[in-house]
């Protein structure tokens, strides 16, 4: 089994090629195939763009655009709705902060749960080494710490098992795709597990079938025996009222100021923004963050792909490991402010927010993508209201690049 770097070349021209590969294969063959999860290193019917898309090395029109160069709305329909599915949960978890918040009072009071009872531990522990016994399910725990990726298909029958048959927190869960996802990120993630939970559409959950982990694992998982023959929705609040998404003041550059950028992992590639703003920073760094997304420690190559992608796109930049690395940049380079790519909900915004709370904080100057600005905000209800506005939007932001928000 090749592991992350290998499967996923920390590059932009790694993205473009991943794209420029796919996107023929984008229309009939993908949605008559992309349920149908073959395996470790040979996810062919799929795009396997989800970690690019994570750091924004491709965006939303990038992808679709390069898809229908080579065919029209109506074959494309079913990759593109995906595509533009992310978009819709960053959306809705702009609008509804406090589920990441509550995730992660969840998550801290869970960390503690775990190290001082021992049959929680114990059965926390046996499914994240893939020693369950269930064997397609300690398969998934492998090829996930292993690969820094999974199937669609199998990280919904995982998080079905994990929460229904090993009757785990789906907290857990989250995190432990979280820790080692190359494509994790708090809004797809969170909402994707509550999805399963049966707390994101009411009352609806999923449930993991042995006959369907047969068909669609192409025959590597046949007779699964001892997952549960049904899922009770997991009991949770009802979810917050909507709130608007964050505004974000008009950024007008002071002249003879010093400004830094600072990029981060959810918009790694500034090359658009400093374009479009004609912006001069005095210089740049990366935001490493990985390691907010737990309390538990994530796995390296999260770090290592982020990091290099980082230096890639922007080569030269310094990588800042925490808030005091934040400090000691601005201080050294007597930064009069930061300018950034919006930060949306996740560890990110988090971090941001705390290093605007300390004493002698420079203003942090965010900007937001047009294509983001205007996606997000229609993420009112469900998928299926969303759905409607993709050719609007695929119209709007396909005709030229994705211009970020002047804001
Ligand atoms: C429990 C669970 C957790 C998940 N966690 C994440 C996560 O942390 N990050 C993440 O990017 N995706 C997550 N997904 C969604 C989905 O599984 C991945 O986006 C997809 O498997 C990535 O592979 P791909 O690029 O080959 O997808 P393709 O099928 O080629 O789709 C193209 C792109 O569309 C988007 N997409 C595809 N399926 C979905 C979906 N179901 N929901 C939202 N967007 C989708 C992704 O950006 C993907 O790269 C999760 C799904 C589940 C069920």
């Amino acid at each position: 089994m090749e592991n992350a770097l290998g499967q996923f070349p920390p590059t932009a021209a790694a993205a473009r090629a991943r794209l420029a590969d796919f996107a023929p294969k984008a229309g009939e063959s993908y949605a008559r195939n992309r349920n149908f999860d073959f395996g470790p290193v040979r996810h062919t019917r799929v795009s396997t763009l989800s970690p690019y898309l994570r750091l924004k090395v491709l965006d939303e029109a990038d992808v679709s655009r390069a898809v229908l160069e080579h065919m029209d709305g109506d074959t494309a329909e079913k990759f593109l709705t995906e595509v533009w599915w992310r978009t819709y949960w960053k959306g809705w978890l702009e609008q509804r902060p406090t589920v990441w918040a509550h995730y992660r009072t969840d998550l801290t009071q869970l960390h503690n749960d775990v190290q001082t009872q021992s049959g929680l531990r114990n059965r926390w522990e046996t499914a994240c080494l893939g020693k369950t016994g269930i064997a397609p399910f300690d398969a998934w725990a492998h090829e996930l710490v292993r690969t820094g990726y999974l199937h669609n298909h199998a990280r919904m029958w995982f998080a079905s098992i994990w929460i229904f048959t090993l009757e785990l927190p789906w907290q857990l869960g989250a995190n432990f795709f979280l820790r080692h996802l190359l494509d994790g990120d708090a809004a797809v993630n969170t909402l994707s597990w509550r999805w399963v939970a049966g707390i994101q559409t009411r009352g609806k959950t999923y449930l993991a079938d042995p006959d369907n982990i047969a068909e669609y694992s192409d025959g590597r998982f046949a007779d699964v025996h001892g997952l549960s023959p049904t899922a009770v929705p997991v009991a949770a609040p009802d979810a917050p009222d909507r709130q608007p998404i964050m505004a974000l003041a008009r950024y007008r550059p002071t002249p003879g100021a010093r400004m830094g950028l600072l990029l981060h992992s959810d918009d790694i590639s500034a090359g658009r923004l400093l374009a479009h703003l004609d912006l001069t920073p005095v210089t740049s760094a990366y935001l490493d963050t990985a390691a907010r997304q737990s309390p538990w420690c994530i796995a390296p190559h999260i770090a290592d792909f982020r990091d290099a992608m980082a230096q890639d796109v922007n080569p030269g930049t310094d990588i800042l490991r925490d808030i005091q690395a934040l400090v000691h940049w601005v201080r050294e380079n007597r930064l009069d402010h930061i300018v950034a790519p919006h930060a949306p909900v996740g560890a990110t915004r988090d971090v941001i927010a705390r290093y605007r709370q300390r004493d002698g904080a420079v203003p942090v100057h965010e900007i937001r993508r047009d294509i983001d600005s205007a996606a997000w905000p229609l993420a009112t209800a469900g998928f299926f209201r969303f759905r409607k506005h993709i050719p609007e939007l695929l119209d709007r932001f396909m005709r030229g690049t994705a211009a970020p928000d002047p804001s």
